[in-house]
């Protein structure tokens, strides 16, 4: 921001004296801050910023921890140009995950320190990476910071062979891993090649690596610091909870796009925000109902071209488009900070991805929403989606608890931070801001339970759906001696009965399906034995209040504007059924 008012400066300022090798840390913060006024023109360093510079100077490992929009690259920035032109001639390289990121990084270091910075990536032509990595290998070059994808650096041997020269000149300044949560399993941005990052460390273990990510909770850490072969490093960590965004979880109805329509309406007219689906149909069709209600909505996914994203990104970032619906692939790189709302049309996969999701609201620090669309019959969707590992259903099982709890924001963000392992169940009771959820109600199902499990066992599975009609349907059967009145639960209530039984294990799951489609079947589960032995069994599940019953008032009818808003030039006419087939056989829905 401070940047931008600024104009253009044709020439370098002067640059400070060169710091003696035994210069003390008040020495060290003193050139720090000269350089963060006089080349960078910014006031002063931001929470993190400091301490991270002075340890990657210092060549200690280091792991920082900020916001999106915080000013990573700045540690980066900065060091490189200290350690490239001020201190020494040495080189930092940069890995980063996305071209895009990539050139706009050389851009914008190339505009505050010319010719400071180069990229190695497909899209540079051939013949001016040559020339750049002459400029490189020259004492003189003027090269500070370089960056490359983690693609290039393991498919080109010649990079090693570089570093390697550079390293015995000692001109490897040090490796930054940007986005370094990448190398992680748990989040949706996972890179194979992130993974292999060791190698590094491995080979240069003397060269400081500074890795920045703005989501890495406890598991998250450990793994990037593991995988990464980070030798004892520093880390630098901003607070995860997000006191202005306020969480909450409604009930979606057949109708989500005219709820959702209502919810931006009532509550965000006109403000800037991101609806997350589960799959690229969904984005679709939600963006196609959303417009024909009047708001400027525009699908973004992996199958929209990348001069269409672009055209988005930017008319979303201008306030053109009032909301991006999107699936996950509308993620790293999004940068916008009055972001007023996101909402799940339906549930994440993880709750690590819903914390990284629903965290691009707010980012100005002002109030924002994070609203879950949810109905059980999503986690059907979901578990068909995810791998079958157990680590993979069980940070969905946990995302689903996440849902039925129902909880106030303050509750769903203990959940989100329990769930991210951050804090454990008693540090919530401790908090003393483990509320009920609102309008919920607590019934013990346990006849219910032995019945369905019974019944269940006479079958080679039922689908959520199947159960709350044919169950309940079913007239009493004799090998199900039980007489227990089914209809006394509500279909609903036997649907959220199913998925919150899944989660406590009573019930269990298979998954089934041929190539183009996979279902959810619900089967008795590891403790349902267990359940129909018990004599004195008390199972509870959480209902919405039921109050007032089924009369369910009528939508009211809003509409933002008369007519559609203009369709944008590079917006293509979208055949939902072109892509349904595609849909289905594809299995990250991204
Ligand atoms: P991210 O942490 O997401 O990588 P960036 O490094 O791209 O964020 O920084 C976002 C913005 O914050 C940039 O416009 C940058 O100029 C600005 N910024 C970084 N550090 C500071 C600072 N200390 N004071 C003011 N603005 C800053
Ligand atoms: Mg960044």
């Amino acid at each position: 921001i401070f940047r931008r008012q600024l104009p253009p400066s044709p020439s370098l300022p002067p640059a400070p004296p060169p710091l003696p090798q035994t210069a003390t840390k008040d020495e060290k913060i003193h050139l720090l801050q000269n350089t963060l006024k006089d080349t960078f023109r910014l006031p002063s360093f931001r929470f993190s910023q400091l301490c991270t510079l002075l340890d990657t100077l210092n060549s200690k490992d280091c792991v920082t921890l900020m916001p999106t929009g915080g000013g990573k690259s700045l540690c980066y920035q900065l060091s490189s140009y200290l350690n490239g032109r001020i201190l020494g001639k040495s080189v930092t390289f940069c890995i980063s995950p996305l071209l895009s990121l990539i050139m706009d990084q050389v851009k914008q270091m190339n505009d505050i320190i010319p010719n400071s910075a180069v990229a190695f990536c497909t899209g540079v032509p051939v013949t001016e990476q040559t020339k750049n990595w002459n400029r490189i290998r020259d004492v003189g070059g003027g090269v500070c910071l370089a960056f490359i994808t983690p693609e290039k650096l393991h498919k080109s041997q010649k990079l090693f062979k570089e570093f390697t020269k550079l390293s015995d000149q000692n001109r490897l300044a040090r490796f930054v891993i940007d986005e370094c949560h990448c190398c992680c399993t748990w989040g949706h941005d996972f890179r194979e090649d992130y993974t292999k990052l060791g190698r590094l460390k491995a080979t240069f273990p003397k060269v400081p690596v500074l890795a920045l990510t703005a989501t890495a909770p406890k598991p998250v850490l450990d793994d990037v610091i593991n995988i990464l072969k980070l030798d004892k490093p520093s880390v630098h960590k901003s607070e995860l909870k997000r006191a202005n965004l306020r969480y909450s979880i409604k009930s979606k109805d057949s109708d989500a796009a005219g709820q959702i329509h209502e919810y931006i309406c009532q509550n965000h007219l006109g403000q800037s925000g991101i609806i997350y689906t589960l799959s690229r149909n969904d984005a679709d069709t939600l963006s196609s109902k959303l417009r024909q209600l009047g708001i400027a909505a525009q699908s973004y996914h992996s199958e929209v071209s990348s001069s269409e994203k672009k055209g988005i990104h930017e008319d979303w970032m201008s306030g053109k488009v009032q909301v991006v619906v999107a699936t996950i692939a509308f993620g790293l790189g999004i940068n916008k900070s009055n972001v007023r709302f996101v909402i799940h049309h339906s549930l994440s996969k993880s709750i690590f991805g819903y914390y990284q999701e629903s965290g691009r609201a707010g980012r100005d620090g002002k109030p924002a929403d994070c609203v879950i669309f949810y109905a059980p019959k999503d986690v059907g969707r979901m578990r068909c989606l995810v791998d079958n590992s157990v680590a993979g259903e069980k940070q969905l099982f946990t995302m689903v608890r996440y849902c039925e709890e129902r909880g106030s924001s303050s509750t769903c963000q203990n959940l989100i931070l329990r769930g991210l392992g951050e804090i454990d169940k008693e540090d919530m009771h401790k908090n003393g801001d483990f509320e009920e959820g609102l309008g919920t109600e607590t019934i013990d199902v346990a006849k219910h339970v032995k019945v369905l499990i019974k019944f269940l066992r006479q079958t080679d599975g039922l689908t959520t759906g199947q159960i709350a009609t044919e169950w309940r349907a079913k007239e009493p059967d004799p090998i199900i001696s039980e007489h227990v009145d089914r209809k006394e639960l509500s279909k609903s209530q036997v649907e959220h009965m199913c998925v919150q039984l899944i989660v406590k294990k009573i019930l269990g799951v298979a998954v089934h399906g041929n190539k183009y489609k996979n279902t959810m079947y619900i089967i008795p589960g590891e403790y349902s034995q267990q359940c129909l032995e018990s004599e004195n069994l008390h199972i509870e599940c959480k209902f919405e209040k039921t109050k007032g019953s089924s009369t369910k008032k009528p939508r009211a009818k809003i509409r933002t504007a008369p007519t559609e808003p203009p369709k944008p030039q590079w917006q293509k006419k979208i055949d939902p059924n072109q892509r349904k087939l595609k849909e289905s056989v594809s299995n990250g829905g991204k």
